[in-house]
């Protein structure tokens, strides 16, 4: 999961391209990066690890431009270096090419391999600089069929946003894994992953960039091109369930409602008739809990405290540390839990660790009953598709019974909202949405050699 943003046409692009990232920070915490491009083309850089900060908005500073490109990144395991940062610059034939991905290509590593037998030479090892490569290598006119060449022999989900020369393009696959949102500033155009980007720069939202679309902003106005037919949509479901912001909204819906309504079927589907109160994992389940607790008639309730100043680097290897690690995260309200039967709702569970030590936790604080409701399906296989998922012998739902689930997390009873109901709850579904890591109903063939997806940007 990445968060991507560009700006086109606005003399302080650079600034409003680092303001659109603050509104992204949830897709990507691993590495974030601002090229800003002057009216001359030249394309300039600042990345950095991390979160975006001071000295980061300083050095941006010096780099004003009329044209921005902006990512955050969550990388996969082992890739997190500032060589796998984006966006991606290169200099080929015609000036700069910039690319910022959100998505996950499957077939990258064919493709690099093609590439380096070609005489390619890669500077990070994320999939995303294939599509440079392929750019580079592309003699088509103008950008946008350029950009359709390159796109042609990619498979896989992308949300992109390329700037060449004084063109800024933003494309998203045939099957619309990932969001991007089209907004517009004065007469400057806007382009960001969800739209609480385009609230934060105060751009009005147009409308999304449609699947097997390319939007090109230039000198002479903006213009479209469906660049591949979208046959098969499958937009990525966990969107709506886990990671985009509540305030956004995805895909043409509201996040807040999808998740609210996902609340709400899941009290119809489990109600939990002996509870007390309803409370939520916060952040990302805030508002499935609303909905089951406005369905269920039982008092909403903040019962879980997260710390919102932890970062990903707090990975212990050690069980006493992952224990820990919830401990930073989470602090139980004593006061809302004692003697209390409790629903608690979260949006999903991948491994179960912090499952388990929140149920500790909530049980510590006197907690009489628990009963864990989840806002969506069993989580049973990876995602190729730009989630950071671990492989199917890790995820407790693929390798376990719910009576087993419940007895390894200590609850009195657990409720997974099904399949139908999560895509019967989510704006304009129940159709065109990708469930694979759910219903393992993959739309690509899953790559034959998995370790070619450590090549991907993980985003
Ligand atoms: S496999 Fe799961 S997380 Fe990945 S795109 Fe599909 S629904 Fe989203």
């Amino acid at each position: 999961m990445c968060g991507i943003v560009g700006v086109h046409g606005h003399a302080d692009a650079t600034h409003l391209a680092q303001l659109g990232l603050y509104a992204l920070q949830h897709r990507g915490q691993e590495s974030v990066g601002v090229v800003s491009i002057d009216d001359a083309g030249r394309a300039r850089a600042v990345r950095s690890m991390g979160t975006l900060n001071d000295s980061f908005g300083q050095e941006l500073a010096k780099v004003p431009g009329t044209s921005a490109v902006g990512h955050t990144r969550y990388s996969t395991a082992g890739s997190s270096t500032i060589e796998n940062a984006q966006p991606v610059v290169a200099r080929s034939r015609g000036g700069f090419i910039t690319l910022a991905h959100n998505g996950n290509l499957v077939n990258a590593g064919e493709l690099r391999m093609k590439l380096e037998e070609e005489g390619s030479i890669f500077a990070s090892n994320a999939d995303s600089e294939v599509v440079v490569h392929l750019l580079a290598k592309s003699s088509e006119q103008p950008p946008a069929q350029r950009l359709a060449d390159a796109l042609r022999q990619v498979e896989g989900a992308y949300s992109l946003i390329v700037a060449m020369g004084d063109t800024l393009l933003a494309a998203r696959d045939p099957r619309g894994w990932r969001p991007l949102a089209m907004g517009q500033i004065g007469d400057a155009v806007v382009f960001a992953s969800e739209t609480c980007a385009l609230d934060i720069i105060g751009a009005t939202y147009i409308r999304d960039v449609a699947p097997g679309e390319i939007v090109s902003a230039n000198g002479n106005g903006v213009t479209s091109m469906q660049a591949f037919p979208s046959t098969d949509l499958r937009r990525c479901v966990f969107e709506y369930v886990y990671f985009a912001r509540p305030d956004s909204r995805v895909f043409g819906g509201s996040v807040d409602r999808a998740r609210r309504a996902l609340g709400r079927r899941l009290a119809q589907e489990f109600p939990a008739p002996t509870a007390d109160l309803v409370f939520s994992v916060p952040d990302s389940s805030n508002s499935a809990a609303l909905g089951f607790a406005e369905e269920s008639n039982l008092p909403y309730e903040l019962a879980l405290i997260r710390n919102h100043y932890v970062g990903r680097t707090f990975i212990q290897p050690t069980q006493a540390g992952r224990d820990a690690k919830v401990k930073v995260k989470y602090n139980p309200v004593r006061e809302v839990l004692d003697g209390k039967s409790v629903v608690m709702v979260d949006d999903s569970i991948v491994r179960g660790t912090t499952t388990r030590g929140l149920v500790a936790l909530v049980r510590a604080a006197g907690a009489r009953e628990v009963h864990l409701r989840v806002s969506s399906s069993p989580v049973t296989g990876p995602c190729y598709y730009g989630i950071d998922t671990p492989s199917r012998e890790e995820l407790i739902a693929a390798t376990h019974t719910i009576p087993e689930i419940e007895a390894h997390l200590g609850v009195d009873s657990l409720g997974y909202l099904s399949l139908d109901g999560m895509l019967e709850s989510v704006p304009s579904g129940p159709h065109g949405f990708c469930h694979a890591c759910f219903s393992g109903d993959y739309p690509t063939a899953p790559p034959t050699d998995p370790e070619k997806l450590k090549f991907g940007c993980g985003c």
